[in-house]
């Protein structure tokens, strides 16, 4: 960055541009319009990046990103108890839920299993999972992890857990775009995924 560059103005390019998908250009139209804006608004973005961090936590159930443990998912008495939807991330409970299509519980593994990156099933939330099988209650688990190679290894790595032990094991139907991040896909397009959902 030009030396000639406030610091405060600095520091908040190079906090920006740290973002992902934000490259130096972008962080300096951001930062430039962050000086701008007024001090309520500015004070509000800053209030707002700091509550993410100090007032959400981790539900112990599910994994999910919550205000309360458990979340409201979990604590809910409208949710069917009997299933569970195992999903790579946070944002893949939201593309689930924006279908409107779906009335049981969630587990969010944070991440797929990947030798490649080593990552191993021990690094992500599925001995818990186990856990919460073993707990009992539970009769089916939709594994709705991405289509790609990580996903469909930590699929029938899961699968592979829990053969035998009568819980139904179903796998998103295909239309999911090959390769495409269920948080990016469109409703209609998870609700069909949800419905055509198959035994592995
Ligand atoms: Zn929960």
């Amino acid at each position: 960055l030009p030396t000639a560059l406030a610091r405060p103005l600095a520091r908040l390019i190079d906090e920006l541009s740290k973002l992902p998908g934000v490259g130096p250009k972008t962080a300096q139209r951001l930062a430039y319009h962050i000086l701008r804006t007024s001090s309520s608004d500015a004070e509000a973005l800053a209030a707002a990046v700091r509550s993410v961090k100090t007032d959400l936590r981790y539900c112990s159930t599910c994994f999910n990103i919550a205000e309360t443990d458990p979340c409201a998912i979990c604590a809910s008495d409208e949710r069917d108890k009997r299933i569970v939807c195992v999903v790579e991330e946070p944002l893949d409970v939201l593309a689930i839920e924006r279908t409107g299509q779906y009335g049981g519980l969630y587990h969010v593994l944070h991440g797929a299993i990947s030798p490649v990156n080593g990552v191993r099933p021990d690094d992500l939330k599925i001995p818990q999972l186990s856990q919460r099988l073993k707990q009992g209650g539970i009769e089916e688990l939709i594994l709705a992890t991405n289509p790609n190679l990580e996903g469909d290894a930590t699929a029938m790595y899961i699968a592979q857990l829990t053969a035998g032990n009568g819980v139904r094991v179903t796998r998103l139907a295909r239309g999911l775009p090959m390769g495409g991040d269920l948080e990016w896909a469109d409703e209609v397009t998870v609700s069909r995924a949800l419905e055509g959902r198959r035994g592995l």
